[in-house]
């Protein structure tokens, strides 16, 4: 026998995680996080966040209410007018689940009809 055996010569072993990296870095926020960032004190925050390189548009443009950057103040414009936003507006306008609520499905404490927020797209400064 003179064939010599093959050995482990897999050089590329370092991309096996690949596929859990962008998992990660796709993970969007849930609704009652952004419910959060609703809050004027965190919303005027997240509007004006100080420039960073590593996120689309230096995070310059940001939708509060997907929790997405965009390029340009014109993609956010457009984003603003698709199925996606208006969807997650309306998804937005039912209250945040809480313990009250919980306890109202329960049975326990009066009804009270389900409070409708107020949720508008965020005001862009017009140029
Ligand atoms: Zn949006």
């Amino acid at each position: 026998m003179t064939r010599s055996k093959q050995v482990g010569n897999h050089k590329n072993d370092k991309k096996k995680n690949i596929a859990k990296t962008w998992k990660t870095k796709r993970r969007v926020k849930d609704i009652d996080q952004i419910h959060e960032d609703m809050r004027p004190e965190n919303a005027g925050r997240l509007l004006k966040q100080e420039i960073d390189y590593d996120v689309p548009g230096n995070a310059q443009h940001y939708c509060l209410h997907c929790a997405r950057y965009f390029v340009d103040l014109k993609t956010l414009k457009e984003h603003f007018k698709t199925k996606v936003h208006k969807r997650r507006l309306k998804q937005l306008r039912e209250e945040p689940y809480t313990q009250e609520e919980a306890e109202r499905a329960a049975g326990m404490g009066s009804y009270r009809p389900p409070k409708q927020i107020q949720v508008q797209t965020q005001e862009v400064e017009m140029e």
